[in-house]
């Protein structure tokens, strides 16, 4: 196989990512604008990249550094943006990035997609998929894949009707943004009506426990999660034995996690993400940071529980909600604020006998945190008490502003974010994290059982 060509291989060993990373760099550096650029200024040679091992001596590149305005200099000169197929990020910065790809590297990342999915639950080979997604589909437009079929289901469909099309396609595999799935399986529990049972895959957004509850309660099968960025495709996908622990797709992508400062952090140690895609030449991303947090696990060369060995990420924590930044610098979990919120509804919801649907927490300052709760009853002073209280032992404040609200949409991504730091939480990767002791979280929030 031409070296060229290893980036299309399957079941890539040690010996072909090196050589996809010697032919992706100098590629990018021949070819790529942007990419010539950066590694001029810092003055390294793509000649003297042999491989992974010399991959840290390239600068990492933030997502923030691409520009759409000037896209064509992240794209490899002789491409011709219109004949690409192009995706829209919709990540959580805001930031709106199309993602090109070739023809050939577009079902390669499909075919990766797939793979990656066969490892948490069986795809039978008249499989039937229902895509929750953003578009506005008909029924005529089913995708058929050989046997298989996908049915693409548009979010925007009130929530009954999306309800209905799922139930009728049964599917064995729904797959989606969480927060879709979340609610189509609220629906299906209020309506009643048994449901086949099906396995669920969510996609982009951290999976919380009460989330998995609801939809295993409603759908039965296995609940698993992909981590998936656009400017890669699957990255990771969910042990099908230890939920929160996520192998790395290493046929797609390489994983570096890293401080603030650019150093290797130490296996077990949260940091943050950078990804080298492998495959993709059209748009390369070389040590891209996506802003994600996550931990690789140690040892990488254990075998897991599921049979797998290979580099695996756990504490994966920044994927939806942000970490919020402590007056002392220190970095406080999502998952903390978010079991101390669930804490403080726990009464006003037995006394109403209700459900908070949503609710956000922003932090709009040091010093300054804010609450938007969705709530069917007015706010007791109770619940404002409880909410104060939840964030105050964690030395959020003193500021804590709470605001009832009759609705709280979810972003145009589909995604909804509970926690929300504008104190420049990408900045601050890889500062201290609050460590918290597991009967903070442990009560409402079981997904950080690690091995
Ligand atoms: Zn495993």
């Amino acid at each position: 196989m031409s070296t060229r060509l290893h980036r299309y291989r399957f079941g890539k060993k040690p010996p072909h990512i090196d050589a996809c990373i010697r032919a992706l760099v100098n590629h990018a550096f021949d070819k790529v604008p942007y990419i010539r650029e950066q590694y001029q200024n810092a003055g390294v040679s793509p000649q003297s990249i042999a491989g992974l091992e010399d991959l840290p001596r390239l600068p990492r590149i933030h997502r923030n550094a691409y520009d759409m305005r000037f896209i064509e200099r992240h794209l490899r000169s002789d491409a011709k943006p219109s004949r690409l197929h192009s995706s829209p990020t919709s990540g959580t910065t805001g930031l709106h990035l199309d993602v090109y790809a070739s023809t050939s590297e577009t079902a390669y990342r499909r075919m990766l997609l797939y793979r990656s999915m066969r490892k948490i639950v069986r795809i039978p080979l008249g499989f039937r998929i229902v895509h929750i997604w953003p578009g506005v589909f008909g029924a005529k437009e089913v995708r058929h894949y050989g046997l298989g079929r996908v049915f693409p289901v548009s979010r925007k469909l009130p929530l009954a009707t999306q309800a209905a099309l799922v139930r009728k396609a049964s599917p064995h595999i729904i797959t989606g943004p969480t927060t879709c799935i979340e609610l189509i399986a609220e629906q299906i529990l209020s309506d009643g009506a048994p449901f086949p049972k099906c396995n669920v895959l969510c996609r982009g957004e951290t999976v919380f426990p009460e989330a998995r509850d609801t939809m295993r309660r409603a759908f039965r099968g296995h609940i698993g999660d992909l981590y998936s960025v656009e400017e890669i495709g699957n990255v990771a996908w969910e042990c099908r034995e230890n939920p929160g622990v996520f192998h790395i797709q290493t046929d797609g992508c390489h994983v570096e996690i890293v401080d603030s400062e650019g150093q290797f952090v130490p296996a077990g140690t949260p940091g943050s993400v950078l990804l080298t895609n492998l495959f993709n030449w059209t748009m390369p991303f070389i040590r891209y940071e996506v802003g994600d947090i996550a931990a690789l696990a140690r040892p990488e060369d254990d075998v897991c529980r599921c049979g797998h060995s290979g580099p695996t990420l756990v504490q994966f924590d920044g994927r939806a909600d942000d970490y919020i930044v402590r007056e002392d610098g220190s970095r406080l979990s999502p998952r903390v604020v978010i079991s101390a919120m669930r804490r403080a509804f726990r009464n006003f919801e037995a006394e109403n006998n209700i459900l908070i649907p949503r609710y956000k927490v922003e932090q709009q300052s040091e010093r300054k945190m804010h609450i938007q709760v969705l709530s069917p009853v007015p706010l007791t002073e109770q619940l404002r008490d409880a909410l104060r209280e939840g964030l105050m032992k964690y030395r959020l404040g003193p500021i804590i502003t709470i605001e009832r609200m009759s609705e709280l949409p979810l972003e145009p991504s589909g995604k909804f974010r509970r926690i929300i730091s504008q104190v420049s939480p990408s900045e601050n990767a890889g500062k201290p994290i609050h460590n918290f002791n597991d009967d903070e979280i442990q009560a409402t929030d079981g997904a950080v059982d690690l091995p």
